[in-house]
C-alpha cells in the first residue's frame, strides 16, 4: 500500500518513493546534550521512531543518521548567547566532553525505555569537525561565505530563495529585525557557519581562520553529506527546526551543492504543558524521570503521545499521562485474554484489520487512528491467539513491546505491594528454585496469614489480595 507523507517543503501530503531501490535515507536532528532530555524532546524521538517503524513496516530498508550535537549550538538558534555546552560545563564544574558523556548517555538510556528503535548511524558533531571545515570552505569558495572580525557568515542574498520551508517574509522581517547584533553583517538573516573562538573558549579547532568553531547548523549539513550523499529522502526534527535551522541547512547545502538536501522535510508539532509552552521559569519542564516518580511508565507515555497526530499540539496533563497509563495496563490485560483464548476467528476479519491498520500508518502516520483500530480489535468478543499474533504485528510499528506484558503487570502488581509480602514472596521463590517445597508451602500461608493469595501459573507466579 502506498505511503504518503507530509512535507514541509510543498506544504502536501505526497507519495512517498525512495531515491533509490529499497532503501530510505533518513537524517534526524537528535538532541543537544547539554542537560536531560524534557517529554517534549521525546515526543518529536517517539515520532522518528513511528517514522522508522513504518517503514520497515512496508519492507523498506533504512539508512538513519541521527546527531548528537556537542558543540556550536547557542543559546538562542540564531548565533546569539553562548554554547549550551560551555554554560552547562561552568555550572556542573565539568569539562564539555564530561557533560557530553553523561547527558548521552542518560538520553539513550530514556531512549531504551521508550523502546525506540535506533538510527543505524549516531554521528557526534564534535567526532565530524574536518567533514564540516571542509563544508564551510566549500561554501566560501563557491561565493555564499563571508569573513568578519567575529566569524564566518553565509550570505543568504546570495541565494535564489530564502526562506524555502517557512512562511515568513524575509522583507518584513528584516524590517523589524534587532540590526544591532552584529554591524558587520552584511543581511540582518545571515547566520555564523563558523565562529571564531574568544581566548578563553574551550572548545575550539585550528582553521584557516584561526581558532574557532561550528556553527550549530552545519553539523547537520556536513553529516547528512557524509552519510547520506548530497540528497537524501527524509529529514526530521520538530517544527521550532523549521523558520531557522533547517532553513539554514538548506541554504548551506545549496551553498555547497546548488541543492536542497532532502526531498521530504517532517517537522513534529510541539507538546505543550497545561496548555502552555514548557519552561524552566513555570517549573514544568519533566523528564522521563520525573514520570516515573509519579508511576508513569515511560511506554505510557509513549501511548499518550498517540493520542493526536504528530502535526497537532498534544497538551500534557498528569491526569492524561495517568490515563495512558491505565490505557496500556487495558491493552496489555487485552493482549493477554487473546493469548490465552482459543477461539476462532475468521481470517478475513484479520485481513480487513490488518488492511484498515496499515491504511492508517501509511496515511501520514496516523497513529491516533491506527490505535482506535488497534483498541476495536482488542475488545473483540472472541478470545483468540490469532488476534493476539495480529497485536504483536502492529506492535512492530507502536514499539510498545506488547510481547512482554506479563511480565509488566506482575512487576506492577509487585511495586504495590507491601515490602513484608515482597519479602516473603522473595524468600518462596528461593525456596521453590531450591525444590524446598515445604518451606514454599508454608511461606505461602503465610503469606495468606497477611491477606495476600499466591498462585503458580505457567506463566508464573501470580500475587492478588484477598
Ligand atoms: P534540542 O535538544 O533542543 O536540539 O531538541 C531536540 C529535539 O526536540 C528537536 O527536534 C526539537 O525540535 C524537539 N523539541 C524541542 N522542544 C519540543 C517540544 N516541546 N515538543 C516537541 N518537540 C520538541
Ligand atoms: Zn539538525
Amino acid at each position: 500500500m502506498q505511503i504518503k507523507l507530509y512535507n514541509t517543503l510543498n506544504k502536501q501530503k505526497n507519495d512517498f518513493v525512495p531515491l533509490e531501490g529499497n532503501e530510505v535515507r533518513i537524517y534526524s536532528c537528535g538532541p543537544t546534550v547539554y542537560s536531560y532530555a524534557h517529554i517534549g524532546n521525546f515526543r518529536t524521538y517517539v515520532f522518528m521512531d513511528n517514522l522508522r517503524r513504518v517503514l520497515k513496516y512496508n519492507g523498506y530498508t533504512l539508512k538513519h543518521v541521527m546527531n548528537i550535537t556537542d558543540v556550536g549550538h547557542l543559546e538562542s538558534d540564531a548565533d546569539e548567547g553562548e554554547d549550551k555546552m560551555l554554560k552547562a560545563a561552568r555550572k556542573e564544574h565539568k569539562s564539555p566532553y564530561e557533560i557530553a558523556e553523561f547527558y548521552t548517555k542518560a538520553f539513550f538510556k530514556d531512549m531504551d525505555k521508550l523502546n525506540i528503535d535506533r538510527p543505524e548511524i549516531i554521528a557526534k558533531a564534535t567526532e565530524h569537525i574536518p567533514e564540516m571545515l571542509e563544508f564551510a570552505k566549500k561554501i566560501v569558495e563557491n561565493g555564499y561565505g563571508y569573513e568578519t572580525s567575529t566569524a564566518i557568515y553565509f550570505d543568504v542574498s546570495k541565494l535564489d530563495k530564502y526562506p524555502v520551508l517557512s512562511n515568513r517574509n524575509v522583507d518584513d522581517q528584516i524590517a523589524g529585525a534587532r540590526v544591532d547584533v552584529d554591524p558587520e553583517k552584511r543581511n540582518p538573516y545571515d547566520f555564523a557557519i563558523w565562529i571564531k573562538a574568544p581566548e578563553n573558549h574551550i572548545m575550539k579547532w585550528d582553521s584557516p581562520w584561526g581558532l574557532s568553531y561550528p556553527g550549530w547548523h552545519l553539523e547537520c549539513s556536513a553529516m547528512s553529506k557524509k552519510y547520506l550523499g548530497e540528497v537524501f529522502d527524509i529529514h526530521t526534527g520538530g517544527v521550532d527546526h523549521i523558520p531557522t535551522h533547517h532553513e539554514n541547512e538548506i541554504a548551506q547545502s545549496k551553498g555547497a551543492f546548488g541543492k536542497i538536501p532532502a526531498k521530504t522535510w517532517m517537522h513534529v508539532e510541539f507538546l505543550q504543558v497545561d496548555g502552555g509552552k514548557m519552561s524552566k521559569s513555570l517549573g514544568n519542564v519533566y523528564t522521563i524521570s520525573d514520570l516515573e516518580e509519579k508511576g508513569i511508565e515511560p511506554l505510557a507515555y509513549k501511548l499518550f503521545c498517540y493520542t493526536a497526530h504528530y502535526r497537532t499540539k498534544l497538551n500534557f496533563t498528569f491526569e492524561g499521562a495517568l490515563a495512558s497509563q491505565k490505557a496500556l495496563n487495558r491493552l496489555r490485560e487485552g493482549y493477554i485474554k487473546h493469548k490465552n483464548g482459543n477461539d476462532n476467528v475468521e481470517e478475513s476479519l484479520l485481513e480487513e484489520y490488518k488492511n484498515k491498520f496499515l491504511e492508517a500508518i501509511n496515511d501520514d502516520l496516523n497513529i491516533p487512528l491506527a490505535m482506535g483500530i488497534i483498541w476495536e480489535l482488542v475488545r473483540n468478543e472472541s478470545k483468540s491467539k490469532k488476534i493476539a499474533e495480529l497485536l504483536i504485528d502492529f506492535d512492530q510499528v507502536l514499539g510498545l513491546d506488547l510481547t512482554n506484558s506479563e511480565k509488566y503487570i506482575e512487576s506492577q502488581k509487585e511495586l504495590e505491594l507491601p515490602e513484608e509480602i515482597k519479602e516473603l514472596l522473595e524468600k518462596r521463590k528461593k525456596a521453590r528454585e531450591e525444590k524446598k517445597w515445604a518451606l514454599s508451602d508454608e511461606l505461602r500461608d503465610n503469606i495468606k496469614e497477611k491477606g495476600y493469595i499466591v498462585k503458580d501459573t505457567k506463566e508464573g507466579m501470580t500475587v492478588e489480595k484477598i
